[in-house]
């Protein structure tokens, strides 16, 4: 990956996650990732439309991950595309809960555990701080 991909992929996604909205200097001992969204096995490429900025836990979640389960549903359905898709469409926030408005939402939040116990307490300590969320 070159550096000046990297570099519009980061400034795109204006320095936050694309999927838990997470902004680089809320986390600075954990350096964000260039986040495949189709991940190479899939054949996914280098090219920036199929790039996202991401931190690292969404990063670990997502994985090569192409789908999840919508516990509502019961249906397998494709993860949130930042590229693709409206994050508010598919996302709100409940305070410092992520809150999946979609099948897509709510599949994505599971398989990137958005909503584990220490990521949300991060985000409640952000919000008390007053820089959380973003929107
Ligand atoms: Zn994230």
């Amino acid at each position: 990956m070159n550096r000046s991909i990297r570099a519009a992929v980061r400034s795109r996604a204006d320095y936050r996650c694309e999927y838990c909205r997470l902004h680089e200097s809320d986390l600075p001992l954990f350096p964000f990732h260039i986040e495949h969204i189709v991940a190479k096995k899939h054949h996914g490429g280098d090219d920036p439309i199929n790039l996202a900025w991401s931190c690292h836990e969404c990063n670990l979640g997502k994985s090569s991950n192409l789908s999840g389960r919508d516990a509502e549903t019961g249906r397998v359905v494709v993860l949130f595309n930042p590229r693709r898709q409206r994050w508010g469409r598919h996302f709100a926030w409940d305070g410092a809960t992520l809150i999946g408005l979609t099948p897509c939402g709510r599949a994505t939040i599971d398989v990137l555990n958005i909503n584990s116990p220490h990521r949300v307490e991060l985000r409640e300590l952000l919000i008390l701080g007053g820089v959380f969320p973003p929107e």
